[in-house]
């Protein structure tokens, strides 16, 4: 059986692009220097996939950014404040990506946005009325020919028109219909290219297929691609598809002339039965998306070969799920993860392994051949994952245990009868600037320069700092500042049993941004208290409420890589019941306020609405209020979340019962504020009035005027002030100046 990759890391398995690119946008290196970097990573990627003996192997999955803008570029979709730089075509690119601000002028970049389900984000391409389309890049042409120097035969994959257009953002008049035909076009040219240099297979990317699908879509998809495959140009065009099924669209797409089209059977809940169903025509390949893409446990080849020899299609390829860009390079680089972890986990260059090794098996008689074996006694039961005392406190969960109360109204009574709080409260969102001194403590800590007590008498005397800087500042809730945490999810991961840490297993996030996501191996439970210490300690230095900081279940879940033995709800409950621990600790302990921060509860929102709830939020919400409900009434609950865009689910979020919620308002056009009205939000609400994402000091006045906005849409007694997000990534001075005007314009707000 043939064997199949998606698109493979391109990050450098040391991360050398980021160093690379850096360097780059530093001056330190030259464009050569860093084409040649690219070059290698291209280079090392492809040959170990053909090591590996993987038959359709990509080539244009590499980018320096994202693959998205490098579409947009490719083709011309430049908007004019880029061009009018004058730059290079790379430094172009990188504009765009990262905007620009020198001799040449000073623009921003394009907007970015989560890709699908996944945390890597992609640039949101604009198409502006004056856009001229047309193909002007060579990039995937450039890369076919690079892997074929090697001696790679590759299958170009290009992100599809179709998805293209669904993702891009439109500024002027014009709308899909006025471009998708000039774009169909230069598409149809970009596949000649490729066909004149000799490609065998296209792949087109369409993960926009697994969305919910109108009809006007369909229709769109159907123009689209009737053009293109009537201009094949002998050359044989893969559809790919991942991310969930495509159930809106099966009949669609097996009637066209595809040559072949790859599903996806992990995510894609309906895939097989699609199939079932339906029927897969004869004289087209199935690439069957088998080996998760997205997580890093070793494939269960039991499963996987039963789901191959059910498939009813006579040409199947064993394929990623989708690309491998979603987990780490390797586990070479793994030196310190012992053999008895190691062995379960499989990251890009293990999945490789288990393509070849299943495409071998299944067609043997396989029960009896070493690797299945092998493969099988990892899914014995493992036994130092469970813990009996965990699973038996989740299955002792009632009811009860998800309601707070007494109601939030008669909370919200009795706590303003408690904090005496002015009206128009300030807070912030937790975290002060992470200045060098503080990263290098921690870094003294962790290479055992200094001694636990004099780290944590250097963390003290930050706190101490921050408290007093606080209150000359007159700000009315405080926080500790979190000068003790790396990350919001692995400094909790660190102080949890159940979970496994890495080395080297980065993922790319945006950019030159990766994230190193810890692996939750078995059952949650905390081993002591966590932040009672310092919170204590904080509150010990002041008479204003100081804040407890913890992030709550769903995000630490959404930031890991969880389970495949157990579902993803009970992992959130195992979590949840040790945060709430750690709550109910912090309140036995004088801690009045206590914000439990879910900053990614909006990414695993299903990529179809009718899943929604029944596949997320029925249990994702009531995790949220499992950890806060046996606080007592006069305990303030807060909340935050690093974006938005949450009018599709605003009854959600106030099922959450939270008493505050914080969250960014200050780059969105505070659309969110009218569905609150519209919604009868209750929780009382601190919609972010400056933007912590930029060293600007934000004005007094300019404040005042965010404020008087909000003014108009929320009640007078629900409104807090903060700013949009935790002040980690800050300088000292710049959220200083930023803090003081936030006072100043709520204090002439009251007056
Ligand atoms: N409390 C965290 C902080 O202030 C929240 C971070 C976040 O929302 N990403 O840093
Ligand atoms: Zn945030």
């Amino acid at each position: 059986m043939n064997t199949a990759v998606i698109g493979y890391p391109r990050i450098g398995k040391d991360r050398e692009l980021k160093f690379a690119s850096e360097k780059f946008f530093k001056g330190e290196i030259g464009e050569d220097q860093l084409q040649s970097a690219a070059a290698s990573i291209r280079k090392e990627n492809w040959l170990k996939q053909k090591d590996e003996g993987i038959t359709y192997i990509s080539s244009n999955d590499f980018s320096f950014y994202d693959n998205v803008l490098d579409t947009a570029f490719l083709f011309n979709i430049i908007p004019q404040r880029y061009k009018d730089l004058n730059l290079s075509s790379l430094e172009t690119y990188f504009a765009m990506a990262r905007g620009y601000q020198g001799a040449k002028g000073n623009v921003k970049a394009l907007a970015m946005k989560k890709w699908f389900n996944t945390n890597y984000h992609y640039l949101v391409p604009q198409i502006d009325d004056d856009a001229k389309i047309s193909l002007t890049g060579s990039k995937p042409v450039d890369e076919y020919l690079e892997a074929k120097a090697y001696g790679v035969e590759t299958k170009p994959a290009l992100v599809g028109p179709f998805t293209f257009l669904k993702l891009a953002k439109f500024t002027g008049t014009k709308t899909v219909s006025d471009v998708y035909q000039i774009l169909t076009g230069e598409y149809i040219k970009l596949v000649s290219a490729l066909a004149s240099k000799g490609a065998e297979f296209i792949e087109f990317d369409e993960p926009y297929l697994v969305r919910d699908l109108s009809s006007d879509d369909i229709d769109l998809f159907k123009k689209i691609y009737t053009s293109i495959l009537s201009n094949k140009n002998g050359v044989k065009i893969l559809l790919q598809t991942y991310f969930g099924d495509v159930r809106d669209i099966y009949d669609v797409i097996i009637a066209l002339d595809f040559d072949a089209i790859g599903l996806d059977f992990i995510e894609g809940r309906k895939t097989a039965q699609l199939i079932k169903d339906n029927g897969f025509p004869e004289e087209k390949i199935l690439f069957a998306g088998v080996i998760n893409g997205k997580n890093i446990w070793r494939n269960n080849y039991k499963t996987t070969l039963s789901v191959l020899k059910d498939i009813d299609a006579d040409n199947v390829v064993v394929n990623t799920s989708c690309s491998l860009l979603h987990v780490p390079y390797t586990l070479k680089s793994e030196t310190k993860l012992k053999e008895e972890y190691r062995k379960h986990f499989a990251f890009a260059e293990e999945k490789l392994s288990e393509l070849n090794e299943i495409s071998k098996l299944i067609v043997k008689d396989f029960t009896s051949e070493e690797a299945y074996v092998k493969n099988q006694e990892l899914f014995e039961k493992r036994a130092d994952a469970e813990d009996k005392a965990v699973q038996e406190r989740v299955a002792a969960i009632t009811d009860a245990d998800y309601v707070r109360l007494p109601s939030f109204e008669e909370r919200e009574k009795i706590q303003k009868e408690t904090f005496k709080l002015p009206k128009f409260p300030t807070t912030t969102i937790g975290s002060f600037p992470q200045t060098a001194d503080v990263r290098k403590n921690r870094l003294a800590f962790r290479k055992g320069e200094i001694s636990k007590e004099e780290y944590d008498e250097f963390n003290k005397k930050k706190i101490a700092e921050c408290i007093k800087l606080q209150e000359q500042i007159g700000l009315d809730v405080l926080v500790h500042g979190e000068f003790e945490r790396n990350d919001m999810v692995e400094y909790f991961g660190e102080n949890l049993n159940g979970y496994v840490f890495t080395e080297k297993a980065w993922v790319q996030s945006y950019g030159t941004r990766n994230v190193k996501p810890p692996i939750i191996w078995g059952d949650v439970s905390r081993r002591s208290a966590i932040t009672v210490e310092w919170s204590k300690y904080a509150q010990s230095l002041t008479d204003k409420p100081v804040k407890g900081m913890l992030t709550g279940p769903v995000t630490i879940l959404n930031w890991s890589f969880p389970r495949e033995d157990i579902s993803i709800k009970e992992s959130i409950l195992q979590i949840a019941l040790a945060i709430r621990d750690e709550v109910l600790d912090l309140e036995a302990n004088g801690i009045k306020i206590i914000q439990i921060d879910e900053a990614a509860l909006r990414e695993k929102l299903p990529l179809r609405k009718s899943d929604w709830y029944s596949e997320y939020l029925d249990f994702a919400i009531p995790a949220f209020r499992l950890v806060h409900s046996k606080v007592k009434p006069e305990t303030q609950i807060h909340t935050h979340m690093c974006y938005s865009e949450f009018t599709d689910i605003i009854p959600a979020i106030d099922a959450m019962d939270a008493d505050v919620i914080t969250f960014e308002a200050s780059r969105s056009d505070l659309q969110i504020l009218d569905s609150l009205k519209e919604n009868n939000f209750k929780t009382e609400v601190g919609p972010g009035v400056y933007d912590i994402h930029s060293p600007r000091v934000p004005s007094v006045d300019e404040i005042v005027n965010a404020l008087t906005n909000m003014r108009k849409k929320i009640d007078d007694s629900k409104l807090w002030v903060n700013p949009d997000c935790g002040l980690k990534t800050r300088g000292d001075e710049e959220t200083k100046a930023s803090l003081i005007n936030l006072v100043k314009a709520a204090s002439i707000i009251r007056g």
